[in-house]
């Protein structure tokens, strides 16, 4: 801890914010990597590494490896120098620091037992719920048309349900990107709209997670796209799953047209098209953490991110399931269990890997605005 104290620019709370400000000092004299990535450049315009800068930094890095590959100080030089992990390290933590409320930031901490516990849990519930209230008959029985699974569960009992987890997650997650904002954020100028739409555009195409270009470090040292097109399927699948949702909604409280629709409609187009992205992006991204090096990952974040794609998997797996099955006697199972995962999703979303797209696109726009104000 002394030579770490020894080669800070301040006094850190954690010991991965202070091996973060020694590794930034020496990379800001090095500089051989400004070309990889938006973090070196946003490194070089700070001559000190307070926690809100080092937490910035660490969420502009999208974890491609270039660094650690390039390094010439990387172990077993003496310097030790491993950005992508350290910065992996304080990403993680930061996700805690900044978690609202407070009391359940310790959710991030065994993440992955608290989120199998809370879907295990949710899944249970609907499915006691399911058997309680409803009739048997009613539970095994074959239900199609319009309404079909309202029969199930009242529709008004499912959108308080689905609404309430849905307003909740929004307000723990917009009151934990305000605190990051703040802490990142400083003085720079605003940067108008334009800094905004760069980081759209960087968020959309994960422009910085290709390496500099030659693509995602793995366990073989041959880097690839793979990450980057597991993600852009995760991503792009997600929000398709969330459009489906947004126009069965529309239809029922607009058109009043009840699910289910037909195959042709737009939200089963628009759902099938997503759950297919939200199988194909988690499978590629859990085979693809599992070729990664080992000593560019946070180890103690594993469970948090195997749990993230989990969710996802079974969300895109039971709502495919359901539609493949709707006209069946499974349906009323099937319908407890996906709504069970749906629920622990949004639940957990503030409190899981779900917050760290929301964090590096905040930190994109503030690269965005600073880069502004370089020229
Ligand atoms: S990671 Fe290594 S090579 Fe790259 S800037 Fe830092 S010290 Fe230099
Ligand atoms: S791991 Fe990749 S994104 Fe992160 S600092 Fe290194 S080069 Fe940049």
């Amino acid at each position: 801890m002394r030579a770490i104290d020894m080669h800070t620019t301040m006094a850190h709370p954690t010991r991965a914010l202070a091996e973060a400000d020694r590794l930034m000092v020496i990379c800001n004299s090095c500089r051989y990597c400004e070309g990889l990535c938006a973090v070196f450049p946003a490194m070089e315009r700070r001559n000190l590494f307070k926690d809100g800068d080092l937490n910035f930094l660490a969420n502009l890095c999208h974890g491609c490896g270039a660094c650690y590959a390039d390094c010439q100080f990387s172990p077993p030089h003496e310097f030790d120098v491993n950005v992508p992990r350290t910065l992996a390290r304080v990403r993680g933590e930061s996700y805690q620091t900044y978690a609202w409320p407070g009391a359940l930031s310790g959710l991030f901490a065994r993440n992955g037992l608290a989120i199998s516990l809370i879907a295990a849990f949710s899944v249970a519930a609907f499915l006691l719920g399911f058997f309680i209230w409803a009739d048997p008959s009613v539970l095994t029985g074959t239900h199609v048309g319009p309404g079909a699974f309202y029969r199930l569960m009242p529709h008004n009992v499912m959108a308080l349900l689905f609404g309430g987890v849905f307003v909740y997650a929004i307000l723990a997650l917009t009151m934990s990107m305000r605190a990051f904002w703040r802490d990142i954020a400083g003085n720079t100028p605003a940067g108008g709209i334009g800094a905004f739409l760069q980081a759209v555009k960087d968020a959309g195409s994960l422009r910085y997670l290709d390496g500099g270009g030659a693509g995602c470090m793995n366990d073989d040292d041959k880097p690839t796209d793979r990450r980057k097109h597991y993600h852009h399927a995760t991503f792009y699948g997600f929000l398709l799953c969330l459009a489906s949702t947004t126009v069965a909604t529309l239809y029922h409280y607009f058109l009043g047209r009840e699910a289910p629709y037909p195959w042709w409609d737009l939200p089963v187009v628009f759902g099938t098209l997503g759950g297919i992205g939200l199988i194909v992006g988690p499978v590629g991204l859990l085979v693809a953490k599992f070729k990664r090096a080992p000593e560019l990952l946070d180890e103690t974040k594993s469970g948090m991110d195997v749990a993230f794609i989990v969710m996802l998997l079974l969300t895109s797996v039971t709502g495919l399931a359901l539609l493949v099955l709707r006209a069946t006697p499974a349906m009323g199972v099937l319908l407890a269990v996906h709504l069970g995962v749906v629920f622990a999703l949004f639940l957990t979303m503030p409190y899981g890997k779900f917050v760290h797209g929301l964090f590096r696109f905040l930190a994109l726009v503030q690269h965005a605005r600073e880069s502004r104000g370089d020229h």
